[in-house]
């Protein structure tokens, strides 16, 4: 690993619930934390956070949004109190050229980003803000902002993508998680994609599979995945994690540093 730069990483957060449960998945977030040298600060790219334009949060205290409905008390009471960083946020919008990117303090920290946050950094102590994404806006258009925030790791900026390659709801069997087929072709196709450098296949991911439309039904939660292969070097080691599945959600994270 090399050790003046922070990686990047692209976590797959399933069920909100993962925040406050011991499971093999959020074991497998905590491996990866261990793994990783202490941020100075988290660039999180969320799933939950779809604007029309690309905003920065910059509340000096981000709240917690408890964006979901059917869930547990216990998973409205928590609270991710970690610190904004205003300054960061300013020079986000400044570093990117690519499109125009506003600070907000109308944000906070939805749960795409706390849920794996609070496992990964328990102690809330490390400065967080959320970068909102442009859903209609094509692959290449995210791909190359990642590539543009990718200069913030050697800052030790953690550029964090929270979303799922596989996600379809509608589909999800929540008496069975084993996965379907197609659930299963797609993020293997993802994967190799990735091992073999192809990155610019996963571009269009409409092209990768006939059931593209199945995995993919709607972009966000894929979407935060180019965000971070464009922040890659070019020297990065790839790790895939928690390879598995919920139905048909796929919960692989992926690790470049
Ligand atoms: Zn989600």
């Amino acid at each position: 690993m090399n050790t003046t730069r922070m990686p990047a990483l692209f976590i797959g957060h399933g069920s909100p619930m993962n925040a406050i449960e011991d499971n093999a998945f959020t074991r497998g977030w905590q491996e990866l934390a261990s793994r990783m040298p202490e941020p100075k600060a988290i660039l999180c790219v969320s799933a939950h956070w779809e604007s029309r334009g690309s905003f920065v949060c910059a509340a000096s205290q981000p709240r917690t949004i408890h964006d979901f409905r059917g869930f547990p008390q216990s998973l409205f009471d928590v609270r991710y109190p970690a610190p904004g960083d205003p300054v960061l946020a300013r020079r986000v919008a400044d570093l990117v050229k690519s499109t125009s990117v506003h600070t907000t303090s109308e944000w906070g920290l939805d749960h795409g980003a706390w849920s794996v946050l609070n496992i990964l950094y328990p102690q809330a102590d490390v400065p967080t803000l959320q970068l909102s994404i442009d859903s209609a806006r094509p692959g290449a258009f995210h791909h190359a902002l990642g590539r543009e925030l990718g200069t913030l790791r050697d800052e030790g900026v953690l550029i964090l993508g929270s979303g799922n390659i596989v996600h379809n709801l509608r589909t999800l069997n929540f008496h069975d998680p084993r996965p379907t087929d197609w659930a299963v072709r797609f993020d293997d196709a993802v994967r190799d994609r990735i091992a073999a450098g192809r990155v610019h296949d996963l571009l269009d991911w409409r092209a990768l599979d006939r059931d593209a439309a199945l995995a993919v039904p709607t972009p966000e939660h894929y979407l935060p995945l180019l965000y971070v292969l464009g922040a890659q070097r070019d020297d990065d080691t790839t790790s895939f994690h928690n390879v598995d599945y919920v139905s048909t959600i796929s919960m692989t994270s992926v690790l470049l540093s």
